[in-house]
């Protein structure tokens, strides 16, 4: 990792006012957090379906029991803690110089690390509802259900406030990332492959000329950055 390259971005982290980092899976890779598209990512492992096909919306109607196999043995790490890059980030926000996180992330970790502006594209793993009457449940009670969760109240299935391939993202999430990442003074990306839309698109509404990527292989974005740092996040922000 050259030297030259932490210089600038501490020199612009340094400089900026209204950061906004946009993440994905490899944000938690150091926390013990499986990615999907690295080589011991979830996409290399053997199952019956690929994952992505079991994080489907329609996989879920059709194989509840599947589903929450999977979602048991990988998608809930049990004891997963923030590493160095979630408790940089939001170290960076108590200081006033990040206004935001956007994250495709499910985990919680970035809140759980003290960020407080948090927009989960994708929703989260520590909330779930009963699909018949809406009844909420946390994470705990999903994990600890044998086999399907069902509703103690109603008898419906529950399930988790996550984007499931086939689902439209939140409107107001959406509109609260766009807001942050155009008025952004840096836009530092980082642990993400940049490949699930749309999701990857919303760095599009950057203006500015500090694009950071920090990731640990190249990007369809790596052209476009201003700054291409390629090695572990956890490791970069513990280098500033
Ligand atoms: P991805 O698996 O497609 O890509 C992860 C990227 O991170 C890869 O390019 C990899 O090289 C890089 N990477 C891995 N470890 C890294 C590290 N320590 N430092 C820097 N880079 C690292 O992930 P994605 O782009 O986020 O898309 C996958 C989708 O799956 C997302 O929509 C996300 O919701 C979901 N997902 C979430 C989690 C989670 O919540 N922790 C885990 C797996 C998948």
């Amino acid at each position: 990792m050259e030297e030259d390259k932490i210089a600038r971005l501490k020199s612009w982290i340094d400089e900026s006012r209204s950061i906004v980092f946009f993440g994905g899976a490899g944000v938690s890779t150091e926390s013990g957090i499986p990615d999907f598209r690295s080589a011991d990512g979830l996409y290399a492992q053997k199952y019956a379906y690929p994952p992505e096909e079991i994080v489907s919306h329609d996989f879920l109607r059709r194989y509840p029991a599947e589903f929450y196999r999977f979602y048991r043995d990988k998608l809930i790490v049990k004891g997963a803690k923030p590493n160095a890059a979630h408790l940089y980030l939001a170290r960076l926000e108590r200081e006033g110089r990040l206004s935001a996180v956007v994250t495709q992330n499910i985990d919680g970790l970035h809140q759980a690390a003290g960020s407080r502006t948090v927009y989960e594209l994708h929703g989260s793993l520590l909330r779930n509802y009963c699909v018949k009457c809406g009844e909420r449940y946390d994470g705990d009670y999903v994990q600890d259900a044998e086999d399907i969760p069902y509703c103690p109240k109603c008898g419906g299935m529950i399930r988790p406030d996550v984007v499931l391939y086939g689902e439209g993202l939140d409107g107001n999430v959406i509109a609260g990332a766009v807001s942050a990442i155009r008025h952004a003074d840096m836009l530092i990306v980082g642990g993400t492959s940049l490949v699930v839309y749309p999701a990857a698109g919303l760095i599009n509404y950057y203006r500015g000329h500090r694009l950071v990527l920090i990731n640990l292989s190249s990007t369809p974005y790596d052209s476009e950055a201003d700054l291409v740092i390629h090695g572990k996040i956890g490791e970069v922000f513990s280098r500033l």
